[in-house]
């Protein structure tokens, strides 16, 4: 049994300040549970923030949205695993869609990222998931379980199975639309088949979550989903009151 994992995407949103604010007031709202783990992703600038302000909450894990794949070098303004780790990241998010369509990034590009984030003792949390196109198309399983793939190419069986996967079907992030529970129920049991395919037993380890316009009103019905093992949110996930709603589901 995976504890459901509830993940916070706060992409370019919650300076230090919000964020320290968030975290008292989130805090307040929800006390320590064992059968779930809570994720927050703060933009960059703020993780030594956040961090800092969860110290007495070790349950509560901050991670990094975005990491280039060298440990350090001449790379203006980008992020390495090692800073993220020492500014007090345990996780990072890898493939985010905004991250694969906005900016450009490949599939190989996530797999040297995962490899890095391993490198430097994070966790990888992989983002996949199909256009609208190509879910039109019919090919949804293929582009998900392409992305999962080249995700994890570089990683060991070891080093996949303390890994995260969030599915999140790119037509769903941000829009309103959600995935039916039927519909993330199919891609998700596909994605924990292509896991065992890499490392046997060990896939009914990795929490596969489901991320596109999660809130309050959707979230109980996609984590009743068997396969469905926690949810990655973006938008609902900025208010400390409406996310602590949503973790406590
Ligand atoms: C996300 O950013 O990963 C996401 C799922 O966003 P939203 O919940 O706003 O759709």
């Amino acid at each position: 049994m995976i504890r459901p994992v509830y993940a916070a995407n706060w992409k370019m949103h919650q300076g230090p300040s919000d964020a320290k604010e968030f975290v008292r007031l989130f805090v307040r709202k929800y006390a320590r549970r064992n059968d779930r783990t809570i994720c927050i992703f703060p933009p960059a600038a703020s993780i030594s923030a956040t961090a800092e302000e969860l110290r007495e909450r070790p349950d509560i894990l901050v991670g990094v949205q975005n990491i280039h794949h060298e440990d350090r070098g001449a790379f203006t303004g980008e992020i390495s695993a090692p800073i993220a780790r020492d500014a007090g990241a345990r996780l990072a998010l890898v493939g985010h869609s905004e991250r694969r369509h906005v900016f450009g990034e490949t599939d190989e590009q996530t797999g040297l990222k995962c490899a890095a984030a391993v490198r430097a003792g994070l966790m990888p949390m992989l983002c996949v998931g199909e256009l609208l196109e190509e879910r039109d198309a019919g090919s949804t399983e293929a582009v998900v379980l392409r992305q999962l793939r080249a995700g994890l190419a570089l990683l060991e069986p070891g080093q996949i199975a303390s890994a995260l996967i969030a599915y999140e079907p790119v037509w769903a992030i941000g829009t309103g639309k959600t995935a039916t529970p039927d519909d993330a129920d199919v891609v998700h049991r596909a994605i924990r088949a292509a896991l065992r395919e890499l490392i046997g037993d060990k896939a009914a380890k990795v929490p596969v979550l489901y991320g596109g316009s999660v809130n309050r009103a959707n979230v109980a019905s996609l984590i009743a989903v068997e396969a469905v093992d926690g949810v990655l949110v973006g938008g609902a996930s900025l208010d400390a009151s409406g996310w602590a709603g949503i973790v406590q589901a």
